[in-house]
């Protein structure tokens, strides 16, 4: 693969920080951050939309053909576009992350999203974040690095980040969807969620997000 920017790829369980740490890099080296966990949630938007049942795997490969997904930038900001609709407003919510995780385990969904994902990183600088970026989107990306965290600190900043929107949030069901959307993620038979060899483990339990950006500066130098 001809290869002209950048390349970060950051990978890791829901909850681990990746999108706060990737907008943060990616401010820091002006690249571009790809959040490719909002195409797979813009997906699963669609999906709910259309009324179809997250285990209907047939109905998932049919329908997700009908779905044009693509991201535009505005003021820095990535912006999801689903058949022409900015629908960034609608994808933060665990409904849509419980969706995402299942319609993510469907090969055409995958297919038609990396195919986006990589036409995004040959085109320019970027910190793209999700699951299987260093494993499969770019595997020959410049730093790789795998982001953890506790379930129980990933619970607590979901918890806390849905409380600033003014949801209303149980903790301990949480913690439960994470641990399961992990199990999920780290067990589908495509693409599953794990490290790449050549990625540097970060554990953020115990770090600031200035710790890790840090860490990952000193590591893109
Ligand atoms: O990271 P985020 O929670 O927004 O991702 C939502 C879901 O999308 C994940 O649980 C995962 O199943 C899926 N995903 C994926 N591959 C990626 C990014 C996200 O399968 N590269």
């Amino acid at each position: 693969m001809m290869k002209h920017g950048f390349n970060l790829a950051i990978d890791g369980p829901a909850g681990a920080g990746k999108s706060t740490i990737a907008k943060r890099v990616a401010r820091e080296k002006n690249y571009i951050y790809v959040d490719t966990g909002a195409m797979y949630r813009a997906m699963a938007l669609y999906l709910i939309r259309q009324k179809i049942a997250p285990e209907d795997t047939e109905e998932i490969s049919k329908a997700c053909m009908q779905a044009e997904i693509s991201i535009e930038y505005q003021h820095g900001e990535q912006v999801v576009l689903l058949n022409g609709e900015n629908v960034n407003a609608y994808l933060r919510t665990e409904e849509v992350g419980n969706m995402a995780s299942y319609s993510s385990a469907v090969p055409a969904v995958r297919e038609k999203l990396v195919e986006l994902q990589r036409k995004l990183a040959k085109t320019a600088d970027v910190v793209m974040d999700g699951r299987d970026i260093g494993t499969v989107v770019l595997p020959d990306a410049d730093v790789k690095i795998y982001l953890t965290a506790s379930s129980h600190t990933r619970a607590k900043r979901r918890y806390l980040e849905l409380l600033e929107k003014g949801e209303t949030a149980d903790i301990e069901q949480i913690e439960q969807d994470i641990k399961e959307r992990d199990y999920r993620d780290m067990h589908r038979e495509h693409s599953p969620l794990r490290q790449a060899e050549d990625a540097v483990l970060l554990d953020s339990s115990g770090l600031t997000i200035e710790e890790v950006v840090e860490r990952i500066l000193d590591l893109c130098r």
